[in-house]
């Protein structure tokens, strides 16, 4: 299959699934290829394990890098490649922390347009994104050409067609010399944490009052089969690591159920999580702006609620 000219995603994968969020990359590719009569070729760099899958999501061709060094300078230098090789029209990418970096490299190495956290995209072709910690939106025209990340719980997966098949073809891309070598790499426990793909999360904030307090928030995670998340105080002092934040400067977030434990719903912490299906919030202060988002609120002291609602959990699972 002739892949010049078309669309690239590139679609990220975690122990040789593809992320969440990756696969909303590819719904938006796919509908920017509806508009623009392209067609869409899925890029796996590292791991081409997701191969098959990505055929399945719809992609229309598939290309397979193979890669040693896991990090941003190698990997955009792959994508930049790919971008100008086949004379791509858009490349997209999911808005994850290494989706945000890959895009920013990819365009200033192929001089064209980036957007950043894109939430839909207009019959015009105009990319929708929210600005100044979510209180305006834009519309951006790549006019084209481009690198779009797009923001979880925005675009939704594509309907998964078993046995629908993707050509996939391994192409060889010469990265040239790394200014930066990884010599080793530590994984920490901590880092496993998935917020962007998890379907609940309970997240607590200052009003947790203590790492001792905090623990409910573990507790009724792991009770309803979710992860952790927090504003940035809770990790400022230290009760969880900052993989965990939540928010414009942490991770955006779309879980099916998000309950706020402690958090007052300042914007910069409410931008990253109204993407969630059902939100409750527990919090002393009736007039705490969370409630303006929450589609359930508690006022009370979480260290009240927190603990009944575990005992009627667990109760329930007993
Ligand atoms: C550039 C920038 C980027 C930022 N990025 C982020 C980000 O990514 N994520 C983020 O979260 N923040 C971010 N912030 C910080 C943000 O502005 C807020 O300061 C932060 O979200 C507030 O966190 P909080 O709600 O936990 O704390 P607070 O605002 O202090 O609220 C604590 C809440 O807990 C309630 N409370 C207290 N005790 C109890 C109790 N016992 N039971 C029940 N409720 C109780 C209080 O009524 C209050 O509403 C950013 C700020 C800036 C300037």
């Amino acid at each position: 299959m002739e892949i010049k000219d078309m669309i690239l995603v590139y679609l990220e994968t975690v122990d040789g699934q593809i992320v969440k969020v990756s696969l909303e990359a590819l719904n938006a590719a796919k509908k920017l290829a509806a508009q623009t009569s392209k067609a869409v070729a899925a890029v796996l760099v590292g791991d081409a394990g997701a191969a098959a899958s990505a055929g399945s999501y719809g992609a229309d061709a598939v290309l397979t890098v193979a890669a040693e060094d896991h990090q941003a300078e190698s990997y955009a230098a792959i994508l930049a490649e790919l971008y100008t090789r086949y004379n791509a029209s858009c490349l997209v990418l999911g808005s994850t922390r290494d989706g945000k970096e890959l895009a920013a490299r990819v365009s200033a190495k192929a001089g064209v347009g980036c957007v950043t956290d894109a939430m839909d995209l207009t019959a015009e072709g105009g990319w929708v994104r929210s600005i100044y910690g979510g209180s305006l939106q834009e519309t951006v025209s790549l006019e084209g050409r481009g690198v779009v990340t797009v923001r979880s719980g925005t675009f939704g997966k594509p309907e998964e067609t078993p046995g629908r098949t993707a050509p996939v073809t391994a192409v060889d891309v010469e990265t040239g010399a790394l200014r930066a070598v990884i010599k080793e790499t530590v994984k920490e426990l901590a880092e496993s944490v998935n917020l962007e793909d998890a379907e609940v999360i309970v997240a607590g904030g200052r009003g947790m009052g203590s790492a001792e307090n905090f623990k409910l928030v573990h507790e009724l995670a792991e009770l309803l089969g979710g992860v952790v998340g927090a504003s940035r105080p809770a990790i400022e002092d230290g009760w969880v690591p900052r993989n965990h934040q939540v928010g414009q400067s942490g991770k955006i977030v779309a879980p099916k159920l998000y309950i706020a434990c402690g958090i007052s719903g300042a914007m910069q912490h409410v931008s990253g999580m109204t993407g969630s299906g059902y939100i409750v919030a527990i919090n002393k202060d009736e007039d705490a702006p969370i409630f303006d988002v929450a589609d359930v609120g508690i006022v009370g002291n979480v260290n009240d609620v927190l603990p009944l609602m575990i005992e009627e959990i667990k109760a329930r699972k007993a």
